[in-house]
């Protein structure tokens, strides 16, 4: 609980934009901004300086040496878009792509979560233990889609859930302080399903459309790839509505110019296409300190706490 009293959600991501992509419509509807028995805390572990400049204007050799800086004014305007007030940046160096040679330097967020992972954790414990979350929301093991530094977000948060509220866990760190759920964001198979056949009725490519001209080895790589990024629905058990944040969400992913294209799918879609697709933010509650077991489904994150 923050020092207003009110219930607080910390989100914690890989780069700027996930946060955006993933939960926009989570974080804005919690957001101080649009509640005042809730607030939202958003944590990135790094500036994202390898990304991608999906701009082809933008996409020169300087723009990528400044980029690091680019993306956090650009996650600036998300959060101003969904009225987050409350964000900060681990400070690890990004870690590329799988098996880019980012992967190996010792500033990125993955080697030093591998290397050091409680070294890595305090610094998200020391936030943690400072701001006083009710609820951690974080990415699945696979980090949703397998980037070493959503694996490094997931594996670090879940580790931070364990220690920050041990007293003897790094003292120098703060007093403990215990948030009372622990969440990942998922993707069910049903929610993925409709929206390929959606994109595909229309003609859209995705990143969940079947590859053209891959070797049989590559497909089937591909579609156990696939597959890990969803899960079955039954282990879906909190459905956020964010039908009302609709228009917030997507200036926010606007705010990320340099990461995703204006034809990008998540742009393409209406809003009324959204709402078709029920509009929902979906997670998994994976951990819990509550004094019974929760009802479940759930339509908000700080059931039971209330
Ligand atoms: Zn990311």
């Amino acid at each position: 609980m923050d020092p207003h009293g009110r219930l607080l959600l910390m989100a914690v991501h890989a780069h700027p934009d996930d946060e955006t992509i993933s939960m926009g419509g989570t974080l804005a509807t919690y957001a101080a901004a649009h509640s005042s028995s809730t607030d939202t805390y958003v944590v990135t572990g790094t500036r994202g300086e390898l990304g991608e400049i999906v701009i082809p204007e933008r996409d020169t050799p300087e723009e990528h040496a400044t980029l690091g800086e680019a993306r956090m004014g650009e996650i600036a305007a998300a959060m101003a878009a969904l009225g987050v007030t409350h964000f900060e940046n681990l400070g690890f160096r990004d870690s590329g792509m799988v098996g880019d040679a980012g992967n190996d330097d010792p500033r990125s967020y993955h080697q030093h979560s591998t290397t050091d992972l409680d070294g890595t954790v305090e610094r998200l414990v020391r936030i943690i233990r400072t701001v006083h979350p009710d609820v951690l929301a974080t990415y699945d093991e696979f980090g949703g889609y397998g980037h070493p530094d959503h694996i490094a977000a997931a594996r670090v948060t879940r580790r931070a859930w364990e220690v920050a509220g041990d007293p003897t866990w790094r003292p120098e760190a703060g007093s403990a302080w215990s948030p009372k759920k622990l969440y990942e964001v998922r993707t069910p198979d049903s929610q993925r399903d409709k929206v390929l056949k959606l994109l595909e009725s229309r003609g859209i490519d995705s990143w969940w459309s079947e590859p053209k001209d891959a070797t049989p080895e590559d497909l089937e790589k591909w579609r156990a790839w696939r597959a890990a990024m969803a899960c079955p629905d039954a282990l879906i058990t909190t459905r956020i509505d964010i039908s009302t944040k609709l228009a917030a969400k997507r200036r926010a992913i606007q705010a990320h110019a340099t990461q995703i294209k204006h034809d990008s799918p998540l742009l393409l879609l209406s809003d009324q296409d959204m709402l078709d697709l029920g509009a929902m933010e979906q997670y998994r509650l994976i951990a819990h300190r509550l004094d019974h077991e929760p009802a479940q489904p759930e339509s908000d994150l700080f059931a039971g706490l209330r």
